[in-house]
């Protein structure tokens, strides 16, 4: 059992970090680990073809790592110094440090699961299930091809995996997996900000960036005084120079951002101007393409 190798995905788990870890490990006779519990659209992927949730990974101390869909030290493991990385596959900007030479497999592509496809074609197109998460995994992290961070490459390997899986319609798949986790009306305000939330270490700062995506953006307005509370509350809590809630209407394609920190620094990052506590940004889809990079030059 010591020489088992782990496949682990981020910290608040999405589709694309589960999926990934799920197929990894399949075809490498590793073992699928999670860090927290699946979301409810993971849940949905996972239960459409018959695949079992993966166990929690629990102490990373002394255990080989395969970490997927993830490289910053604050999405990984705590305890990641005593583990041992054996390789990343990601599709995310490098923010990585490790005494030894790993093998490490990085693409700009629209999800890890797009990575895996293309890599294992062979396995893939063998066995449904796999071809089916895939396909679950890259809608998601696309937003069904609306994000920026969809290439050519991710609707090629979408069409490929749907034929597969036996998916005659992607779109209408991908807004059944999209509206799995949609509704937050009777979730606390804390499940909502912190389901799909990344620590960032820009400079040396501490800030937190959460995610939900929406089918109708007035689902947030209507919290919008819970968001701001719950916001201004865990930045002195927890120690962050800034918290940002990117709120994404997915049918408008757009978000309201929402933050706690510099003012100015929020400004300038997005090129506009604040009114009380939010912004609406049209087109505004991706945190990795179009907030990460504007905030983390602002530091
Ligand atoms: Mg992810
Ligand atoms: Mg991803
Ligand atoms: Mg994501």
């Amino acid at each position: 059992m010591g020489d088992d190798v782990y496949v682990v995905g981020h910290k608040s788990p999405d589709t694309d970090t589960v999926v990934s870890a799920i197929v990894y490990a399949k075809i490498k006779g590793y073992t699928p680990v999670t860090q927290g519990a699946i979301n409810e659209e993971t849940a949905f992927v996972l239960d459409k073809f018959g695949v079992p949730v993966p166990g929690d990974l629990g102490g990373a101390e002394g255990k080989k790592l395969v970490l997927v869909d993830h490289n910053e030290a604050s999405q990984a493991p705590d305890n990641i110094d005593k583990a041992e990385v054996v390789e990343i596959i990601d599709h995310h900007k490098m923010n990585f440090n490790y005494p030894d030479p790993i093998a490490i497999h990085v693409e700009p592509v629209g999800s890890t699961a797009t990575i895996l496809a293309k890599l294992y074609k062979d396995e893939v197109a063998k066995d449904k299930a796999m071809a089916g998460l895939l396909l679950g995994a890259l809608l998601s992290d696309t937003v069904i091809f609306k994000s920026p961070t969809t290439t050519e490459e991710d609707k090629v390997v979408a069409a490929e995996l749907a034929k597969i899986a036996g998916i005659d319609d992607i779109e209408t798949f991908g807004i059944d997996v999209k509206k799995a986790k949609a509704n937050i009306s009777d979730k606390p305000i804390k499940d909502v900000v912190l389901a799909d939330f990344k620590d960032f270490d820009f400079a040396g700062n501490k800030v937190g960036i959460g995610q939900t995506e929406v089918v109708d953006i007035n689902d947030v307005y209507n919290r919008a005084s819970e968001v701001m509370d719950f916001l201004n509350d865990l930045k002195g809590k927890e120690g962050y120079e800034m918290l940002i809630f990117v709120a994404t209407d997915i049918i408008k394609e757009g978000s309201e951002l929402y933050y706690a920190g510099d003012k100015a620094k929020m400004e300038k990052a997005f090129n506009t101007t604040i009114g009380d506590k939010s912004v609406w940004i049209d087109g505004l889809m991706s945190r990795k393409k179009q907030v990460v990079p504007v905030i983390d030059k602002t530091f």
